[in-house]
């Protein structure tokens, strides 16, 4: 689960690691100068970052903050989000600095981010941006970052500081079973100090048992205003499922080709109406159910189903595929696109569970091209 701002800052506090202090507005509480400390900054507690560019955070002094808390909250609300505000005394700030802890997705490590450029724009300069990887077995000491710091545009003065506030950013990392912990802008106050000034933090919700606390934040609470009834229901099988707005329902093997597929639609002019990470197996045939379920919704109007096959066998995916159709009839175009290698095609060919699911009304392709040409003379653009 992704936590807003406040919760995460609160949670590094926690662990020792100070922000400014900070507290959240629900829609329902008046906001005015006697709250307020000046200079304050408030801020938009939505689970999106880059709420600097889309104007979701304003500098208010005490005689302002009342007006311009009621200019974010309709801002929020036209945009269909919750408006919940955080308010908190504006940092004067020396230098802003960009520093993360996450999950080397390719080399399944934990990993430090660093660099001595923070701010809104570090996505345009993340050359920049230092990776230092971490022995989980050893973890990480604050001497060990010296050479990262060294490396980096910052001023010596403030190695110490970074390097301890690093290092006890990955100790959270691990003791809150964190996916991400992002904070950007670290900032270095005009008195020396190293304060979070903004928190993104993503919790591994596999770990959510060894956590009950989570269940009382108010992050939670959003998560839950926004899950749909067929979201929380795949969850509970332990299935990611996100419904999004588009009109083709979406399963492929794997989520790394999900992208891929999205991506392609999204060229043709089409727009996935979900996506699930779907790493095949024995789920599978669960996986068919949810995404058939969806089918049903007025505004999905084709189903693709991608599998690419390099070991597993072609039968399994496709018996899976037809127990459902038998089950629950599809009344929306179904495309199917096949991909396997000799492997996977022991036991049935592509061509064999072509005619199979023919049968049953898909249409077969194999590739991924022909996939997008047979969904795009069956959706209307909009
Ligand atoms: P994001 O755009 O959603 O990542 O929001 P941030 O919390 O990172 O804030 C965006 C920018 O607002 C930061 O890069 C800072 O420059 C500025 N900002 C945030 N808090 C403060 C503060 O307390 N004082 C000052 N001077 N600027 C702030
Ligand atoms: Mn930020």
């Amino acid at each position: 689960m992704r936590l807003i701002e406040h919760d995460g800052k609160s949670l590094l506090a926690q662990h020792g690691l100070h922000s400014a202090q900070h507290r959240l507005l629900e829609a329902s509480d008046t906001v005015d100068f006697t709250s307020c400390s000046v200079p304050s900054v408030l801020k938009a507690q939505t689970l999106d970052g880059k709420r600097g560019k889309a104007g979701l955070i304003e500098r208010v002094d005490g005689s302002n903050v009342a007006s311009k808390a009621e200019q974010l909250r309709s801002r929020l609300a036209q945009l269909g989000l919750e408006p919940l505000l955080m308010l908190e005394p504006a940092v004067d700030i020396e230098q802003e600095l960009y520093a993360a802890v996450r999950l080397d997705g390719s080399g399944r490590y934990p990993c430090i981010l660093f660099s001595a450029s923070g701010g809104m724009d570090v996505e345009t300069h993340v050359d920049r941006v230092a990776t230092f990887p971490i022995d989980p077995i050893r973890g990480v000491y604050p001497h060990d970052l010296l050479p990262l710091l060294r490396a980096s545009q910052l001023s010596p003065a403030q190695w110490g500081n970074v390097a301890r506030f690093l290092a006890r950013m990955y100790d959270v990392f691990v003791a809150e079973d964190a996916l991400l912990i992002e904070i950007n802008p670290l900032a270095i106050t005009q008195d020396g100090l190293v304060v979070a000034l903004d928190a993104k933090i993503e919790l591994d919700d596999s770990a959510a048992f060894r956590h009950p606390q989570r269940a009382k934040l108010r992050s939670s609470a959003i998560r839950e205003s926004t899950t749909t009834d067929l979201e929380a229901r795949a969850a509970a099988d332990g299935i990611d499922l996100v419904e999004l707005s588009g009109s083709v329902a979406l399963l492929t093997s794997g989520a790394g080709l999900g992208m891929a597929v999205v991506d392609q639609l999204t060229d043709a002019g089409m727009h996935p109406a979900n996506f699930v990470d779907a790493p095949g197996g024995a789920g599978l045939e669960r996986k068919v159910e949810y995404v058939f379920e969806l089918a049903r919704h007025d505004r999905v109007k084709a189903v693709a189903v991608f599998i690419l096959q390099t070991a597993q066998p072609l039968a399994r995916a496709t018996g899976a595929l037809i127990r459902v159709l038998e089950r629950h009839p599809l009344s929306k175009p179904l495309v199917v696109g096949l991909v396997a290698a000799a492997a996977g095609e022991r036991g049935m060919t592509a061509e064999q569970a072509r005619e199979q699911l023919a049968g049953y009304g898909a249409v077969v392709v194999f590739d991924l091209e022909e996939l997008v040409q047979e969904l795009r003379s069956r959706v209307p653009s909009r």
